[in-house]
């Protein structure tokens, strides 16, 4: 497989290709996040709900009337070496049959997952989250341990989600309930098929040792994976230096994305990212 060269003028472009909107575990509506992204500069953009594509049509008329070039997203849950890891999909046709059988799939296991983690947060006194993470809800089809964090910090049981995350929904914690979600060769195959191009999502963010990162970034690449998120708000700077080198080893393009879910949880605004290190291929020039 070969891949575009850098193309400098494209780096410094505003590109925010990673968020989430009521579509999945944002707190925004996609004409909400647009407006977000619009006011703080960007110029490419990508709303990229978790295993959904139910927000794109208005978020790319959105975009459209906002002056943004949009490219359509999603961010695909799939298991790899006993680990959640997370699939970006970009600049695909929304209406490829196989991409949103693929998606609904991986959708239809979240309600079951959910009362099974409402059944153990139980037994540590957490009463009633289920109902309660669904108040939380708006695409009914999409309940994640977003929904059930922004319900136990309002009974007070957490300061925030992020503590939320650390005392009860992170792997081995006691609401935890392990999942298989779609297979990496399936989901890469989902999102190329369809024209698109796959990234890793936040790769840092991975309890993997460095062994399986090598396997995963190496699978990924030999199912027809062509991206590496490397600037996003889940990397620190060094974490930017550190998968700009990956991308330059893989010959992956780089990609940049904020993960925007809400402007009371997130740490990154949209289009607030610092530019991708020089010398990489931006995955926009593909689009
Ligand atoms: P799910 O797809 O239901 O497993 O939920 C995954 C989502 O939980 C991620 O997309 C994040 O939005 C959120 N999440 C995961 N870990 C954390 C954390 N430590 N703090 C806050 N949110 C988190
Ligand atoms: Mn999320
Ligand atoms: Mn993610
Ligand atoms: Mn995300």
């Amino acid at each position: 497989m070969t891949f575009a060269a850098p193309r400098a003028d494209l780096g410094t472009l505003n590109a925010d290709l990673h968020c989430h909107s009521t579509a999945s575990d944002g707190t925004l509506a996609p004409e909400r996040v647009a407006q977000r992204a619009a006011d703080n500069g960007v110029a490419i953009w990508a709303l990229t709900d978790h295993d959904e594509l139910a927000g794109q049509a208005r978020a790319r008329e959105a975009a459209g009337d906002l002056g943004m070039t949009y490219v359509t997203g999603t961010e695909v849950s799939v298991s790899f070496a006993g680990c959640t890891v997370h699939i970006v999909g970009l600049g695909f046709d929304p209406d490829n049959p196989d991409l949103i059988a693929g998606l609904h799939k991986t959708r239809s296991g979240r309600d079951l997952r959910a009362r099974e983690m409402a059944a153990e947060l139980a037994k540590v006194g957490i009463k009633g989250a289920y109902e309660g993470a669904l108040t939380y809800v708006d695409n009914p089809e999409l309940i994640s341990r977003t929904h059930f964090a922004r319900y136990i910090v309002d009974i007070g049981m957490a300061k925030d989600t992020h503590d939320v995350f650390k005392k009860y929904l992170a792997d081995n914690k006691p609401g935890f309930v392990p999942h298989r979600w779609a297979g990496l060769g399936e989901a890469v195959k989902w999102i190329t098929q369809a024209g698109g191009i796959a990234v890793v999502a936040h790769p840092a963010r991975y309890p993997l040792s460095p062994t399986a990162e090598y396997a995963l970034l190496s699978e990924f690449k030999a199912h027809g994976g062509q991206g590496i998120e490397v600037v996003t708000g889940s990397h620190s700077p060094a974490e930017f230096t550190q998968y700009a080198d990956i991308a330059r080893e893989f010959g992956f393009y780089a990609s940049r994305g904020s993960d925007f879910h809400s402007p009371e949880e997130s740490r990154m605004d949209l289009g607030a990212l610092p530019p991708l290190p020089a010398g990489l291929a931006p995955v926009w020039q593909a689009f």
